[in-house]
């Protein structure tokens, strides 16, 4: 398969990127893209990475690994955002620098806890459910503060921000709702707990569909796969 589609794509997302920055008042060295490679094959990666691009997202834990073992680059950043199954903590905390999606207590303690000595603390971000749908993944917004006291006496992580998936929407004002939900709760989460959470500064949301909306809500991490790398080819 030829990369050029990829080359043209990842350039007009960065465009479109800087272009939402400059219309949001957005500072474009807070925004931050997230390529999002779950399903995409070696090559293309490589693709990307000779690009510049230098943080990828998988959701699957062997996938991933596979990948990892196989792009053994020093100028890349693995972030899991797929669901974290308590079985598979400790090769997420050996393999990754960031984790989205941590949404329960227990897988928190278990990858603080499962994270070598020798690697700096596992950047995390909390999953928060902000539209409330019962077939997603997150911590309701109600308990999202609870979980993050639980979290800040654990060593081996660094809490980061807040993650969401919001319910698709079509149209702009209705994509900034559920992201401004996000970025008010990290300011009522970051007003109470602020001295203990120095680095609490992330909101990880906006995929291809509704990135500007994000951006314009407050967005550090983008996480865009289709819009990258086209339609996946397998679902799993
Ligand atoms: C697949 C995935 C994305 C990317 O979605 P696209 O619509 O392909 O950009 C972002 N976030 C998560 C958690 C995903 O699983």
């Amino acid at each position: 398969m030829s990369t050029e589609p990829i080359r043209g794509r990842l350039s007009e997302i960065r465009d479109r990127i800087a272009e939402a920055c400059r219309h949001y008042g957005r500072d474009a060295r807070d925004v931050n893209l997230l390529a999002v490679t779950k399903t995409v094959a070696v090559p293309t990666i490589r693709t990307a990475l000779a690009m510049g691009q230098q943080h990828f997202g998988e959701n699957y834990l062997q996938e991933a690994c596979a990948k990892i073992a196989a792009i053994d680059d020093a100028a890349v950043t693995w972030h899991f955002i797929g669901g974290v199954q308590s079985n598979k903590t400790a090769d997420i905390a050996r393999n990754f620098t960031w984790v989205h999606t941590v949404c329960r207590e227990k897988i928190a303690q278990r990858l603080a806890a499962q994270r070598p000595a020798h690697l700096p603390p596992l950047k995390v971000m909390v999953q928060v459910n902000v539209s409330g749908e019962s077939s997603k993944a997150g911590v309701g917004p109600q308990e999202t503060s609870r979980l993050i006291e639980s979290m800040l006496r654990l060593d081996g992580l660094e809490l980061r921000g807040l993650m969401t998936i919001p319910a698709p929407d079509k149209g702009i004002d209705a994509q900034r709702k559920g992201y401004s939900r996000l970025r008010e709760l990290k300011e009522e989460i970051k007003a109470r707990y602020g001295d203990d959470l120095p680095d609490f500064t992330d909101l990880s949301m906006g995929m291809s569909a509704d990135f500007e909306a994000a951006i314009a809500e407050g967005a550090t991490w983008l996480r865009i796969g289709t819009a990258i790398f086209g339609a996946r080819q397998y679902k799993h």
